[in-house]
């Protein structure tokens, strides 16, 4: 589904990704970890093409995305995203955040956006919520709300920024829920997270960034309990 070859991105002189290379199938859930800085935010930004690459090769469903010809509203109709704060647009209901993409990009009517945003609302425990304003609702609920208008647009692939970074412990574990919930359906996931028991859980692979770098990656249990290499094993010990 995406293959991520060789990829470097600098601010000046300063590399912030290094032959990144990557490789994401259907049903993955790939959860990058590492220490602050290490670059885990700019590679989603770049697999969305929030920013520009300066070397190396994107692929998403067999097409060079980053190929500087390519339309990134195009490729963002099929790969959804969601970060820490600020998800939702302040001034809309919940309902009018979830119907916004699938009606204006996507072109479904009102009555097959609501529908479809109704539904994915109740699954996620907001049917109550619809019709408020996102300040009327707790972090929690704005991040649920958050990830429902992700997959109103149906991607093909969803990248979480920590998603849970600004929630406190309780709203943490009910937002991790539902991401739990999505990659048992089979949902396509590359997320970034400091919750090394929730990546143990539910990644199928684990990437270990440091410094810019894949240093390595593997299944959790590989990774979690015999790293290869002893960056790896100093962070762990650090957050573990
Ligand atoms: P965290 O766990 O704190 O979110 P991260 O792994 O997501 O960290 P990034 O945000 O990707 O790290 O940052 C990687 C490096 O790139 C850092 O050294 C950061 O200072 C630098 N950086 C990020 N964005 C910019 C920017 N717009 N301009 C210049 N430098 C940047
Ligand atoms: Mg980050």
């Amino acid at each position: 589904l995406l293959e991520v070859v060789d990829v470097r991105k600098s601010y000046g002189d300063r590399v912030v990704l290094d032959d990144v290379t990557l490789s994401v199938q259907p049903h993955d859930v790939v959860c990058l970890i590492g220490s602050s800085g290490s670059g885990k935010s700019t590679l989603l930004r770049c697999l969305n093409l929030l920013e520009d690459i300066d070397d190396g090769v994107i692929r998403f469903e067999g097409h060079e995305i980053s190929d500087p010809r390519v339309d990134p509203r195009e490729v963002r109709q099929r790969m959804g995203m969601v970060f820490q704060a600020y998800n939702l647009f302040p001034h809309l209901s919940v309902l009018d955040n979830c119907t916004l993409a699938p009606r204006r990009v996507h072109g479904l009517s009102r009555r097959a956006a609501e529908d479809r945003a109704r539904e994915l609302l109740t699954t996620f425990g907001l049917s109550e919520h619809v019709d408020k304003h996102p300040d009327r609702l707790s972090g929690g609920q704005q991040q649920r709300a958050a990830l429902v208008r992700a997959l109103c647009t149906q991607p093909q692939l969803l990248l979480l920024d920590e998603i849970t970074a600004a929630l406190d412990p309780e709203l943490t574990g009910e937002v991790l829920g539902i991401v739990r919930d999505l990659a048992d359906r089979g949902t396509t996931m590359v997320l970034a997270t400091h919750e090394m028991s929730f990546a143990r859980e539910v990644a199928t692979t684990v990437c270990f960034l440091s410094e810019g770098r894949i240093l390595e990656q593997g299944p959790p249990a590989e990774i979690f309990t015999a790293p290869r290499e002893e960056r790896t094993r100093q962070f762990l010990r650090r957050v573990l």
